[in-house]
């Protein structure tokens, strides 16, 4: 089969031939449809320190996808071949306390499809049967496969009670932008966005966000005087990873904020933690989905009429992945998103 491939530990992926997976007793063998380019992948293209240490080579990347099932193991009961499915990446072991207490995103010993193990950017994708997910017929190819960060916007707004409350989100990439909607639609009140690049404003602005800030040119307690705002932000959803849009936040929250955290600064964050103890914050990490309980609201969310369509700009043929990476890297993108045809 076609896959892309880490096959050298330089910049790029490569288009190769390499075996089918042969799926276990309890695997699903699934033809995947689309693919789509996270951020993750744009950190194992760049070969950075962070990929140098995680990947081994050779592997086959990539962990969003939608398809549907080819071959199912001998043991597998609830899935038929032809259903189409998505399904999470994070694949727990299901012995720890938190697994065998029902929190599998609490897992100590979680693998990363794509990151791991062998992964989607590939004519087919082997997992485990527990980690498929079936999607309803009214939810397009397209959106199903970008739920995985779908599922860590879901997760990191979903995580503080935004009923009437003012929100901050820092970080205009996908994932803010998806997690900003996601606010809105939840109940917030005002939802304020922030970025330095002016092109993933605007896409923000086209996904219906209104209140949009370039901090690089404009003043965050400007806008907050200018829309009414007289305290603070009650909840807030970092998903830039950038030191100063994490201060900013933390100067802008009302006294007992809520902060959920995704953004990875890969350097720390450099906060004054005097300003958190002060203000009464609560801060809470996030990492990945909340598994099938965040799965099972975005396919609510979709099925109650979200539309994510706006935030995917690059719709593309699996052949021409390197202008896919080309866009995401340029951040002049939102999802990139590939068809395997
Ligand atoms: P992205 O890189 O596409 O988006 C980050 C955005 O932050 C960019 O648009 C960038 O211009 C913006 N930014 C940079 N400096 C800023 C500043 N000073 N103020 C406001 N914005 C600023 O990333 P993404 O794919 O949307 O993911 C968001 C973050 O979440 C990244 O840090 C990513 O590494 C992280 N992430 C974490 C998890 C997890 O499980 N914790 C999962 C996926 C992604
Ligand atoms: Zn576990």
């Amino acid at each position: 089969m076609k896959a892309l491939v880490k096959s050298r530990a330089e910049t790029g992926l490569w288009m190769e031939h390499v075996p089918v997976p042969e799926p276990g007793p309890r695997d699903v063998l699934i033809r995947v449809r689309k693919s789509a380019i996270c951020g993750t992948d744009v950190h194992i293209w760049n070969w950075d320190e962070w990929a140098q240490k995680t990947i081994p080579v050779p592997m086959v990347v990539g962990h969003e996808f939608c398809g549907e099932i080819a071959e199912v193991g001998s043991a597998v009961s609830k899935f038929k071949i032809g259903e189409r499915v998505s399904g999470e990446g994070h694949i727990v072991c299901g012995t720890c306390r938190n697994c065998r207490a029902g929190r599998g995103h609490l897992c100590r010993n979680t693998l990363g499809v794509g990151v791991n193990r062998p992964g989607s950017f590939a004519e087919y994708l082997c997992i485990p049967e527990a980690n498929v997910v079936p999607i309803p017929d009214d939810v397009p190819d397209e959106i199903a496969a970008i739920f995985d960060p779908f599922g860590n916007a879901v997760h990191t707004a979903l995580s503080f009670d935004l009923v009437g409350e003012d929100v901050l989100v820092t970080g205009a990439g996908p994932i803010g932008i998806i997690g900003a909607m996601v606010a809105k639609r939840s109940g917030a009140r005002k939802v304020v966005i922030t970025d330095i690049n002016p092109t993933r404003l605007e896409l923000a602005r086209q996904c219906g966000i209104d209140h949009v800030v370039d901090v690089s040119r404009e003043k965050l307690p400007d806008m907050m005087a200018q829309i009414g705002m007289k305290e603070g932000f009650d909840v807030g959803l970092e998903m830039s990873g950038a030191p100063p849009a994490f201060r900013s936040m933390i100067e802008t929250m009302n006294n007992g904020g809520k902060i959920a955290i995704l953004g990875i600064a890969p350097e720390g964050f450099g906060i004054d933690w005097n300003k958190v103890i002060f203000k009464m914050l609560t801060l809470k990490g996030i990492y990945g989905r909340e598994i099938f309980e965040t799965w099972y609201k975005m396919i609510a969310f979709v099925q109650g009429g979200l539309d994510l369509s706006p935030v995917i700009t690059h719709r593309i043929s699996i052949d021409d992945y390197k202008s896919g990476f080309e866009a995401m890297r340029s951040g002049q993108s939102g999802k990139v998103v590939m068809d395997w045809g």
